[in-house]
């Protein structure tokens, strides 16, 4: 049984490591993640702790022992003289207590001995050895795999920060300076299409095969450490930083010399709250001790020097500045107010918009523009402002009016009253709700042609937009009205990517009747609610009719469609722009019926309701179970319904309408039964 065990945990443990693999590849030498940086980090430290707790696990490829990714193909491999390791990292007080321990335990010095430490920003862009020999720069590489690098000579030729020849005559024979290069926030921006953070790009850009091409890309170098040297004459890292600035390198304006970690931990939270002036990423700071007798002494564990650790920034939070608060206008009219700000990374993704979520929101924080705000990005979730600091507020932050009209199409706004809330929506919205307001005509598309909706290959939001601008577009039938030969001689386009275009719209002529419900981007009527509605109907003529034989009060026997449901489908039926295009539509599309089920399920026929609590099982997933057997759920007590299933307190009126109605009442055991009964037959 042991065995087996022992197995499986290997057997995931080395998958595991597969996957990091492929994920360094991406990220290292294709400069394209495939995920974010904590989704990564989870990963590797879910490995190393199998690691401390399995004895017998062990891989060559093990995170602990492996740094960057083996050098490119495009390159010529040479060795490093010394090898360029990676750093350790500390997130909080406890990991820098830990690290100074293990120092002075190591160094076998008292335990309140005071350190000096070098303290450096951690710039997130990608390290670079530079050989000089007697003062003249000959060969350049990059990190690779620590132990090899990639021969990037000529690119790093390109950067005007890195001098060809050494300042000053005491310099040593032979040296390499590392450091690294990286690019500006703002020269950033221009890239953030092609690459996922500023350290990619530098990367990608750094790593061309011609090197014509790195030198298109504004890149920089801030030099901060040395490999191999050839007798060099200085004792600590504080000193050999003003040695490289004498040079002719530009170091860190921000670097120090600090002792004692409470020092350290409120160097790092100034810095923090800093970063938003520093022109370039700063991902935390990197904590050298400066003495390089006690460095040598220290030395190095597998993939990192004992001397030094890398004290990241939050990987979920930041603090910015907002620059200016827009409205978008979204699909549902809703006026969604976003922060423009200037740009921070959060966990490997460099963030310049943060949404303020609605007017209640701006009102009730006070948010202004101008204000230092923390911003927080977790997961997926769009990044978004948490919290202002008010004392960083100038006297002439005025304070946020919200617009009263659509900053599209000029019409009223208006907050919704909730029946059943009895409050007014957070959430302002443009009335005009149709085909008038540019904005939502352009969401409503985009929605469209979404991945769940049409799911059009090759007609992204960006595409939308521009066929918009180039009036090529108005509404969503437009889409299966192209004009192919105009689209061929747009900029960026070309026969061959307008008649792909062609092949994969003409592809999805043919849809089923759900999805086409969902695609119309009707409010209230996501996924769900479609796929319900479709069933119900089954025929999409009885959808098309619907407004003609105003059938919507039928709608209400669905069990999850209530009354804002119906609202809102006869708010859009009763719009003359939505029936033509939903006429144009029904002309050009294949809408597949719901399929009639081969219903020879043993509640074929019966209708049932849920009132009060189960036991054991999800209203959900008993409705399922209902549906699997071909039975069909209902929400009203009505002369349609068979069987009323009553659970823990439920509601005495609708159990009191079904006996009038002479409705059968049944528990879940029953229900249960009435399932298994039929199963056995
Ligand atoms: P690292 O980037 O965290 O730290 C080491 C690097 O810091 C050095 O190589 C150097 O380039 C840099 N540095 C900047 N300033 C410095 C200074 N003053 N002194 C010394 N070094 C300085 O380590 P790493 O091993 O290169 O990369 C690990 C990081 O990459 C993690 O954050 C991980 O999440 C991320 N990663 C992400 C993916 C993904 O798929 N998202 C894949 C692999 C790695």
């Amino acid at each position: 049984m042991k065995e087996k065990d022992n197995l499986k945990i290997k057997e995931d443990y080395l998958k595991k490591i597969k996957l990091l693999k492929k994920y360094d590849k991406y990220y290292y030498s294709n400069n394209n993640p495939l995920v974010d940086d904590s989704t990564y980090d989870k990963i590797k430290n879910y490995v190393l702790s199998l690691e401390k707790k399995y004895s017998f696990l062990k891989s060559n490829d093990s995170p602990s022992l492996s740094i960057g990714f083996k050098p490119s193909k495009n390159f010529k491999k040479v060795d490093h003289k010394v090898p360029m390791l990676s750093l350790g990292n500390a997130f909080n007080k406890e990991d820098l207590i830990n690290f100074e321990k293990k120092i002075l335990n190591f160094l076998n010095l008292k335990k309140n001995q005071k350190l000096d430490y070098s303290t450096e920003p951690k710039i997130d862009g990608i390290s670079a050895s530079l050989f000089y020999k007697k003062g003249v720069f000959t060969q350049g590489l990059s990190r690779g795999d620590g132990i090899q690098g990639e021969d990037i000579t000529e690119n790093l030729k390109t950067i005007k920060d890195i001098p060809q020849t050494l300042k000053g005559r005491d310099f040593p024979d032979e040296i390499d300076i590392r450091g690294e290069v990286f690019i500006n926030n703002i020269d950033f921006e221009k890239l953030k299409n092609k690459f996922a953070n500023p350290r990619n790009a530098a990367s990608g850009s750094l790593r061309q095969k011609d090197p014509k091409e790195t030198k298109k890309i504004p890149l920089n170098f801030i030099a901060y450490t040395f490999g191999y040297s050839k007798k060099l004459n200085i004792s600590t890292q504080s000193e050999f930083l003003k040695k490289l600035k004498y040079w002719g390198f530009k170091t860190n304006k921000l670097n120090k010399v600090i002792s004692g970690v409470e020092n350290l931990i409120d160097n790092h939270r100034i810095i923090e709250e800093q970063r938003k002036e520093i022109e370039f990423d700063v991902d935390g700071l990197v904590y050298k001790v400066n003495d390089f007798n006690l460095q040598k002494r220290l030395g190095f564990a597998a993939s990192a020097p004992r001397w030094a650790i890398a004290h990241k920034f939050s990987a979920n939070k930041s603090v910015s500045e907002i620059l200016k608060i827009e409205i978008q206008v979204g699909r549902t009219g809703a006026l969604t107010p976003v922060a423009k700000i200037k740009p921070v990374n959060i966990g490997g993704v460099l963030v310049s918009n943060a949404t303020l979520h609605n007017e209640d929101e701006i009102n009730r924080k006070d948010i202004r523009e101008g204000d230092t705000v923390t911003v927080e990005r977790a997961g997926d979730v769009i990044p978004h402002v948490v919290s202002v600091d008010k004392k960083k507020r100038t006297k002439e932050a005025k304070k946020f009016i919200f617009p009263k009209l659509c900053p599209s199409c000029g019409s009223e706004t208006i907050k919704e009253f909730n029946k059943i809330t009895k409050k007014f929506d957070a959430v302002r919205r443009c009335r005009n709700d149709n085909f008038d307001c540019e904005r939502i005509s352009i969401e409503k598309i985009k929605h469209f042609v979404s991945k769940d909706a049409f799911n059009i290959d090759g007609l992204g939001k960006k595409i939308v937009e521009s066929f918009w601008n180039l009036k090529l577009i108005r509404n969503s039938s437009d889409i299966f009205k192209l004009d192919y030969e105009k689209i061929s001689k747009l900029d960026g386009w070309g026969k061959l990517s307008a008649a792909n275009l062609e092949y994969s719209i003409n592809l999805k002529k043919k849809i089923s009747l759900d999805k086409f419900i969902y695609s119309l981007g009707i409010r209230h009527i996501g996924q769900e609610n479609a796929r319900l509605i479709s069933k119900n109907l089954k025929h999409p003529d009885n959808f098309f009719n619907l407004s003609d034989k105003n059938h919507f009060v039928d709608l209400l026997n669905i069990d999850g469609i209530g009354d804002t449901q119906i609202n809102s489908l006869k708010n859009f039926f009763s719009n003359k722009n939505s029936i033509v295009v939903l006429k144009e539509l029904r002309k050009i599309l294949k809408i597949i019926p719901e399929k009639q089920k081969s219903s020879s399920g043993i509640l074929k026929d019966f209708t049932f309701m849920f009132t009060g609590k189960l036991e054991g099982i999800s209203r959900a997933e008993a409705k399922s179970l209902i549906e699997k057997n071909s039975g069909k759920i209902i929400s009203n007590v009505s002369k349609k319904l068979n069987f009323l299933v009553v659970g823990e307190k439920p509601t005495n009126r609708k159990v009191n309408e079904a006996k009038n109605l002479n409705i059968k009442i049944i528990n879940q055991k029953e229900l249960i039964a009435m399932i298994n009964s039929k199963d056995d037959s």
